[in-house]
C-alpha cells in the first residue's frame, strides 16, 4: 500500500506501512514468526523466484512484519524503498554491496562511529574494498581523495561522539559532481531531526538498534533508497545496470526503475549475505517508531539542559554539543537541523583519563553501557571502550580523546540527570 505523501510525520510514524491484518483484523502488526510461505501453485512459485511477481518466499528475503518496518522507515525518510537487516553494521555492508567491487573505494568522513571506522578500515579490506578517510569540512579534500575507482561517499548526519554536524547539502553536491551516491548514516539524528534525502543524499542507513527502536531491546539496521540516483549515467554500477546471471540476465535498473537498488538489496544482498532482520526485532522496532517524535523532542530538550549545566561547571573542561552556542557547528546545526542537534555529546573532565574512569564508576542513574539512543541516560568512556581499537590520532579525530566522556541523554527528568552527574563529578575529581 502506498502511503499518502501528505500525511504528517507523527501520523506516518504510527501508520506508514501498516494495515489491519487481512487474516484476523488484528490492529497491531502481528509478529509473523515463520520462515516460509505456501505457494498458491507451481506457477506462482516460479513467478516469485523469477522476480516477475512480488511476494513472500522465505524470511531470509522478506517477511510481512519486517516489510511493515521497511515501508515505515522509507516513509519517514522520504525514500522510495528500504531494506531492513540484522544490525547497523550489516546495513553499512548491505548499502555498499551493490556499489563496490575489489579495487573500488569509498570516501568516508573521519568523524564516524568508532565501530564504523574499524569496519571500513579493517574488515572491508578483506573484500578488496578500500576506504579513504577525509575531513568532510574540507570539501576540496573530498574531491582530491576521489579517483576513477571511487564508488560512494559516506558520512553521518550528526556524528557520534564528537558533536559534529555534517553539511549534507554541500557534501551531496561534491558526490554528484563525482558521479557517485552520497550515503548518510542518520542513526544519531533520526528522520525526526534530519531528513538527508531532502538535503541531497541518495541513500540513508540506520542502526535501528538506537532511537528507532528506542528502548534498548532490539538490534537492527535499515538501508533506505531515495530512488533519485541514476545508476546507468556513469557506467560505474554494473550490478544495477548489467544483466544479472542469477536471474536469467535481468537488469535491475531497467526492470525496477527507481526501486532497482532496493530490489537488489533484497534479491541479491539479503539472499547471499543473509543478514536478515528477525520478525520479533522488527515488531519491537515498529513499537519504538510509533513514539519517535515525542521521544526525540524530549531527548533534545534534556540534552540542552544537561549540556548547558555541564558547560558552566568548573570541573568540566569543555562540552562538544552542536546544540550549544559554543560549538563550532552550532550555526550549521541551527540552519540544517532546526529541531535540535540530537542528544549525544561528549565532555572533557578535568583530571583526564583517571577522572573519567572514576566518573563512570560513580554514576547511579546513568548506565555505563556501549549502547546509545535508549530512553535511559547512558554514559561511556569511549577511549577505554568503543574507540579503544583506534589509534590515538583516530581517537582524537573521532572526538574520543582519553579525557572525554560520552553521554546519551535519555527522557528522564533533567533535574535528576544533573544531580546524578553532579555527585559523580564530585567523586571523580575529589
Ligand atoms: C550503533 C551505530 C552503528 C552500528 O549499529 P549496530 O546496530 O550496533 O550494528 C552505526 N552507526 C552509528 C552512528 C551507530 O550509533
Amino acid at each position: 500500500m502506498m502511503t499518502e505523501p501528505t500525511l504528517g510525520f507523527d501520523t506516518l510514524q504510527i501508520h506508514a506501512g501498516a494495515r489491519p491484518d487481512p487474516a484476523t483484523g488484528a490492529r497491531q502488526t502481528p509478529i509473523y514468526q515463520t520462515t516460509a510461505y505456501v505457494f498458491r501453485d507451481a506457477d506462482h512459485a516460479a513467478k516469485l523466484f523469477n522476480l516477475e511477481e512480488v511476494g513472500y518466499i522465505y524470511s531470509r528475503l522478506t517477511n510481512p512484519t519486517v516489510s511493515v518496518l521497511q515501508e515505515r522507515i522509507a516513509a519517514l525518510e522520504g525514500g522510495v524503498g528500504a531494506v531492513a537487516c540484522s544490525s547497523g553494521h550489516a546495513a553499512q555492508i548491505l548499502a555498499l554491496f551493490p556499489l563496490m567491487a575489489p579495487g573500488k573505494d569509498v570516501i568516508a568522513s573521519t568523524r564516524l562511529y568508532g565501530g564504523t571506522v574499524t569496519q571500513f578500515s579493517q574488515s572491508m579490506k578483506r573484500f578488496g574494498w578500500d576506504a579513504r578517510f577525509v575531513d568532510f569540512d574540507d570539501l576540496a579534500a573530498i574531491e582530491d581523495a576521489a579517483c576513477d575507482d571511487t564508488r560512494a561517499i559516506f558520512c553521518e548526519s550528526v556524528s557520534n561522539p564528537g558533536g559534529y554536524v555534517t553539511d549534507i547539502p554541500a557534501v551531496a553536491e561534491v558526490a554528484h559532481r563525482l558521479g557517485v551516491p552520497l550515503i548518510v548514516d542518520n542513526t544519531s539524528a533520526t528522520p525526526f531531526l534530519c531528513r538527508p534525502i531532502e538535503m541531497g543524499a541518495d541513500i540513508v542507513v540506520h542502526s535501528t538498534t538506537k532511537y528507532l527502536s528506542g528502548n534498548g531491546t532490539a538490534m537492527g539496521g535499515v538501508v533506505v533508497d531515495s530512488g533519485n540516483f541514476d545508476w546507468a549515467a556513469s557506467g560505474k554500477f554494473p550490478s544495477l545496470t548489467e544483466p544479472e546471471p542469477a536471474y536469467h540476465g535481468l537488469r535491475f535498473q531497467e526492470t525496477f526503475g527507481a526501486m532497482a537498488y532496493t530490489f537488489h538489496g533484497i534479491a541479491i544482498g539479503l539472499r547471499d549475505l543473509g543478514m536478515c532482520q528477525s520478525p520479533q526485532n522488527a515488531f519491537l522496532t515498529l513499537l519504538g517508531t510509533e513514539t519517535l517524535s515525542l521521544r526525540m523532542a524530549r531527548h533534545v530538550e534534556n540534552a540542552v539542559r544537561v549540556a548547558s549545566w555541564l558547560e558552566k561547571d568548573p570541573r568540566v573542561e569543555f562540552v562538544t554539543y552542536a546544540g550549544l552556542a559554543s560549538s563550532p557547528w552550532n550555526e550549521r546545526a541551527t540552519r540544517l537541523y532546526p529541531k535540535g542537534a540530537g542528544a549525544i555529546f561528549t565532555f572533557a573532565v578535568r583530571g583526564g583519563y583517571d577522572a573519567c574512569v572514576k566518573l563512570v564508576d560513580n554514576v547511579r542513574l546513568f548506565s555505563h553501557v556501549a549502547n546509545l539512543g535508549d530512553t535511559r541516560s547512558l554514559i561511556i568512556h569511549s577511549a577505554s571502550t568503543t574507540h579503544r581499537q583506534l589509534s590515538p590520532a583516530q581517537q582524537e579525530a573521532a572526538g574520543a580523546a582519553p579525557n572525554v566522556v560520552r553521554l546519551s541523554i535519555g527522557i528522564e527528568d533533567a533535574d535528576d540527570l544533573i544531580r546524578d552527574l553532579d555527585q559523580a563529578l564530585a567523586a571523580a575529581t575529589r
